[in-house]
């Protein structure tokens, strides 16, 4: 390989300073764009589309000059986005070692391939995630994610993080997997079972299932005064929602809980994580991610600390890689080392939040035209709106709630709520709720322009 690597006993988050991390940098991007001009699908056929070559991007400021990646672009053909391993690429840069899918219910799910070469790349930035968040030796992870259909990172990578640090991790598989192997999975007084029997001083998972937990052990009188720390990701999480489980760890015996929030991606096989609590979420790995922030209209780039577009750019893969892939988010972004931790590597100083039109609901990422379309293609309704709310509206914690307010003609025949239940489900993998109500109620509530789903939900702060 060709490419200057930084010394192996450099770190990348705190051991170098500004000129030599950029120096990593260009050379990592210098080495990815040879790569990518000689065997990347996608960007090859983009690129002599509009004429750039590859001497026009000599530098990271040079990046620019290229277009955004869509994530239309990147579902349309996901293949396109792995790299075709060339004659100098060794047997580690070549071997499959999984493909994870992102969340997404739209269509497909769409899959992210990572190579051997990838997944150290990937366990590196699992355990700076994890020296951000302020792990130590002595620690243990219950890792509360649920199987799920596809491959997921969340789950996965909940395992495979504390395995590179060393440190114990007992998965507590929440939920049946599936019904042709029921033995598979827990019950939550299961895992409150077990979470009291291992003692974790971590626990890792998404945030309305965690609340559940901690609410359940209340209920039966369960102690947990091991947890310390508390890792979130995968759903919108505020400071009034942090105070609250804070209050619930300390009512089950933890002395100094503390609460680390992630901002994941499945295209970084992790997450920009809090070192403290509003520290904003650093981007664990500089030398394998670029984050850059641009006007969502224009595209230039916009000034630190101001709100835009977020792009991720794979500087180090050898799987999927994209350059300047908007990650559908908008959120500050700073580049000036934490005043916290002192790591030097982008941070986002606001919570991200979604600007195109995918919605995430119960953590799946959900386009609502797929949505209308599958209620669409059903006969004998009058008219119907979809709509998502917190089941407690106040509650930010509380689970997500998809709700179709349906009003059938006088053609509808028997089982067409249980119709309309199965179309939503197979169309995006999240099992709606129907409200029967008059066609007139929905059609009065509208605007000039049908939504196609009304979101109740508070937007984040
Ligand atoms: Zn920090």
């Amino acid at each position: 390989m060709t490419e200057s690597a930084p010394h192996a006993t450099d770190d990348i988050l705190f051991g170098l300073d500004a000129e030599r991390l950029h120096a990593v940098r260009e050379s990592r991007l210098a080495a990815t764009l040879d790569r990518i001009f000689s065997s990347h699908a996608h960007y090859r056929a983009r690129f002599a589309e509009l004429g750039i070559r590859r001497a026009d991007i000599r530098t990271l400021e040079d990046l620019r000059k290229l277009p955004i990646t869509s994530k239309a672009d990147y579902m349309a053909a996901p293949d396109s986005f792995v790299l075709v391993a060339g004659p100098q690429a060794d047997d580690e840069e070549r071997a499959q070692w999984d493909t994870m899918y992102t969340t997404g219910s739209t269509a497909a799910p769409t899959p992210f391939v990572s190579t051997s070469y990838d997944f150290l790349n990937i366990l590196a930035a699992n355990v700076n995630m994890m020296r951000l968040r302020g792990v130590t030796a002595l620690d243990s992870v219950l890792n509360l994610f649920p199987l799920t259909l596809y491959p997921h990172g969340a789950f996965a990578r909940a395992l495979h993080a504390p395995a590179a640090f060393g440190i114990p991790v007992t998965a507590a598989l929440p939920g049946k997997a599936s019904a042709r192997r029921p033995e598979v999975g827990r019950r939550l007084d299961e895992i409150v079972a077990l979470a009291a029997r291992v003692q974790p001083s971590i626990l890792w998972g998404v945030p309305s299932y965690i609340r559940t937990l901690l609410g359940r052990a209340e209920e039966q009188g369960v102690r947990l005064p091991s947890v310390r720390l508390v890792f979130v990701t995968g759903e919108g999480f505020g400071e009034a929602a942090r105070a609250a489980m804070l209050d619930a760890l300390r009512r089950l015996g933890a002395a100094e809980p503390r609460i680390s929030i992630s901002y994941g991606a499945t295209e970084m096989q992790g997450g920009m994580v809090e070192c403290t609590a509003g520290s904003g979420y650093h981007n664990p790995a500089p030398d394998q991610f670029l984050i850059e922030a641009v006007d969502p209209q224009t595209h230039l780039p916009v000034a630190d600390g101001a709100p835009g577009l977020l792009l991720l750019t794979h500087l180090d893969r050898r799987g999927t890689v994209m350059l300047r892939y908007s990650m559908g988010d908008v959120a500050e972004l700073t580049r000036s080392p934490c005043p916290h931790c002192g790591a030097l590597t982008e941070r986002l100083t606001s919570i991200p939040f979604r600007v195109d039109g995918l919605v995430k609901i119960k953590g799946m990422l959900v386009n609502p035209l797929v949505l209308v379309d599958s209620v669409n293609a059903l006969a004998g309704i009058a008219d119907f709106q979809a709509l998502v709310r917190k089941q407690t509206p106040s509650d930010p914690l509380s689970p997500d709630q998809l709700i179709i307010r349906l009003a059938m003609s006088n053609t509808a025949t028997e089982g067409l709520v249980q119709r309309v239940i199965e179309a939503v489900r197979s169309a995006i993998r999240v099992t709606p709720e129907v409200e029967l109500v008059d066609a007139v109620e929905i059609s009065a509530g509208r605007g000039w322009k049908a939504k196609p789903l009304i979101d109740e939900r508070a937007t984040p702060a």
